[in-house]
């Protein structure tokens, strides 16, 4: 750990929480944790970028109401609280951790009136922050309120809590969000590590109910930014039931310079994947681009169409195949 000066500098800056599950998780004996790394504030978070902002995805800019991030047509973000069990330090709303509590009736109120005005919108996302750090009641009003917009089918949650502090996910809090059904959680494990046996009973809860899980994950330098790792990762979470959704590329998020990993580095750990691990297994590696732009795979590319009319595919052994194409 940091000395305490630089500790308290880095954490005034950027909110610092851990929880006793997670620290039990560290490897004491190595410097270079990559669980710790995640969560204990690091000096390199002070060193500025001109890559870096506040706000690289201009959230702000796309939030037509407090706590609504809209990106899409047809589904949108809430923000149910800032606040997280633990503080990831490549966190993407830092802005927010502890700036922003749990969402008030009111600002309930207003987001069901934006949604029953606009029933292209038929999917919400409950984030944050993260929402399993509301009581069970608050929790239930979120999702009651989201539910009470007619034109809302599908909910998603998205936590940290089950790699966090899975003695969060309790039957009664499994019982409150089955009732909300179709509705997805959404984890977020970086590490095999994480993968653990009352991470494991968590998520069964969710799933043996019938929620269906999905996991995203960032690709971070010094964590994960290996084929190994992720193969294990991956690989652990479907024999979970989890199927794992996303890889995202860091967002460009002040403090995360020395989290950033090469693109090239991540098409290519992807492209060792496909060839290791069944679909199944397989996330989507994407950037989320700014400027309510979305999120964009940018795996490798396996077709090419010439400019005289052939279509070429190239399969993962490096050969080329010309596909017989029709107009
Ligand atoms: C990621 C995200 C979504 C969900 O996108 P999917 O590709 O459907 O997972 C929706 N709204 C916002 C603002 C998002 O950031
Ligand atoms: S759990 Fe999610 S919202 Fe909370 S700090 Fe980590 S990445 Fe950010």
């Amino acid at each position: 750990m940091i000395p305490e000066p630089a500790f308290r500098r880095v954490a005034d800056r950027y909110p610092f929480a851990l929880t006793p599950h997670y620290a039990s998780l560290f490897n004491q004996s190595d410097p270079e944790d990559p669980l710790a790394l995640m969560v204990m504030p690091d000096e390199r978070e002070m060193e500025a970028s001109p890559d870096l902002g506040v706000d690289p995805l201009e959230e702000d800019a796309h939030s037509p109401l407090p706590r609504v991030i809209r990106r899409y047509r047809s589904r949108i973000l809430l923000v149910a609280t800032g606040q997280c069990a633990c503080y990831c330090r490549f966190c993407l709303r830092k802005r927010i951790s502890d700036k922003v509590g749990p969402v008030s009736g009111k600002q309930l109120q207003d987001v069901v009136s934006y949604l029953s005005g606009r029933p292209e919108i038929d999917e919400v996302l409950v984030s944050g922050g993260d929402p399993l750090t509301l009581s069970d009641q608050k929790l239930d009003s979120v999702l009651a309120a989201m539910k009470s917009a007619g034109n809302v089918e599908i909910l998603r949650i998205g936590t940290r809590m089950p790699a966090v502090q899975p003695s969060r996910i309790t039957p009664e809090l499994v019982k409150i969000v089955s009732d909300y059904k179709p509705v997805f959680v959404l984890t977020h494990f970086n590490h095999p590590r994480e993968l653990t046996a009352e991470a494991r009973a968590a998520c069964a809860m969710f799933i043996d109910t019938g929620i269906v899980c999905l996991n995203q994950s960032v690709l971070l330098a010094g964590v994960n930014d290996d084929t190994d790792t992720l193969a294990s990762l991956f690989n652990g979470l479907l024999k979970w039931r989890i199927r794992p959704y996303y890889l995202f590329q860091c967002d460009l998020v002040e403090g995360v310079n020395h989290f950033r990993t090469p693109l090239k580095k991540g098409v290519q750990i992807m492209r060792e994947l496909s060839v290791r691990l069944g679909g199944l297994a397989l996330p989507k590696f994407v950037v989320d681009l700014p400027g309510g732009r979305g999120k964009v795979p940018v795996n490798d590319s396996h077709v090419s169409f010439e400019k005289d009319g052939r279509v070429r595919i190239r399969g993962f052994d490096g050969s080329t195949y010309d596909y017989p194409d029709i107009e």
